[in-house]
């Protein structure tokens, strides 16, 4: 429904209104909040970037949708704007609190909808959440933004799809195809989950205060069908190719596996060229190393070698 259907309602449902500069700097000087760095508390202060993020994300309103760092609430009651239910979860104790209230302002008729959990959105668990978030939309804190997604990827296996804003060269990572410059273990380990894409640039001038970075929105849609491999193996070996970019595969899997010949051996039984730079490399690929390591033998401990002990 558009806005002006909304107030055309009248005595129907009440309107749902967005947050505009007045209401964000009216909101932030009521907590006397200071925004911090450390927290990456930059807040969108428009609608219309917040009613572009909603549509990108395609929720409806069948959707449970999770937001990490609803902050002053612009981007949450543009979700509730859409979808069915929304959980935030906010850090800091000050936001976590008004957020309810702000929602009973402004979308008096979806304030039973949102759920507020004050919480590290590194730590939160399965268990925290009261049902199946099947989205996940924000616009992240700059500097957990990947482990953020990561942690809630792993943990929350009813998120389907992703749409976060995120700072523009993370954005790039995320979304980067094996052999780009910017290809690397967020790209590796997040096409594990499923397929990433661009979904934009944002400008500076939509948040308050003014960040000292680009921003980009950035989507994923989770694989119908799982890649494969354990998680925890399949990202050892993305950490180990990373941890030496430059270095060949033989060489920056040596320690993985346990010595440089391992490594070739695994490398040659899931059919990769062990001169290769882990950034040539696609997810498929990091998961076969993954499983031919349980069909190579781990190097004879030195102890247990006749001949080495014997010299
Ligand atoms: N969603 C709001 C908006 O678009 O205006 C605020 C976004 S601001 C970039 C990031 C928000 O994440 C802040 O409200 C900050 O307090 C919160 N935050 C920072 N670290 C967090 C964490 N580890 N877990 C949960 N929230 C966090």
């Amino acid at each position: 429904m558009s806005d002006e259907q909304t107030a055309a309602a009248g005595t129907g449902p009440s309107p749902l209104t967005l947050l505009g500069a007045a209401e964000i700097r009216r909101l932030a000087a009521e907590l006397d909040l200071r925004p911090t760095k450390t927290l990456g508390q930059n807040f969108v202060h428009d609608a219309n970037t917040v009613r572009r993020i909603a549509d990108a994300a395609g929720i409806g309103p069948g959707d449970h949708v999770l937001e990490v760092g609803p902050g002053l609430g612009s981007l949450t009651l543009a979700l509730l704007e859409r979808a069915g239910r929304v959980t935030a979860v906010e850090i800091d104790p000050r936001l976590a609190g008004l957020l309810p209230r702000t929602v009973a302002e402004h979308a008096p008729d979806r304030a039973a909808d949102l759920t507020v959990i004050e919480a590290d959105a590194l730590r939160v668990a399965r268990a925290d959440i009261d049902g199946e978030p099947v989205a996940l939309v924000a616009n992240l804190p700059y500097n957990v933004a990947v482990p953020v997604l990561l942690h809630l990827l792993a943990e929350l296996p009813s998120l389907r799809t992703v749409l976060v804003m995120v700072q523009a060269e993370v954005a790039d990572r995320l979304a980067a195809p094996p052999g780009s410059r910017t290809y690397g273990a967020p790209s590796a380990k997040a096409a594990w989950y499923g397929r990433t894409k661009r979904a934009g640039a944002v400008g500076r001038s939509v948040f308050w205060p003014v960040p000292g970075v680009d921003s980009a929105l950035v989507s994923l849609h989770r694989h119908d069908v799982p890649m494969g491999g354990e998680r925890a193996a399949v990202f050892a070996v993305i950490d180990g190719a990373f941890a030496q970019r430059r270095k060949t595969l033989r060489s920056a899997l040596s320690g993985w596996a346990g010595s440089a010949p391992r490594a070739e051996a695994v490398l040659r039984t899931a059919g990769v060229d062990p001169s290769l730079r882990g950034e040539m490399l696609d997810i498929g690929a990091f998961v076969a190393i993954a499983a031919a390591a349980d069909e190579v033998p781990g190097d004879a401990d030195p102890a247990d070698d006749p001949a080495g002990s014997a010299g």
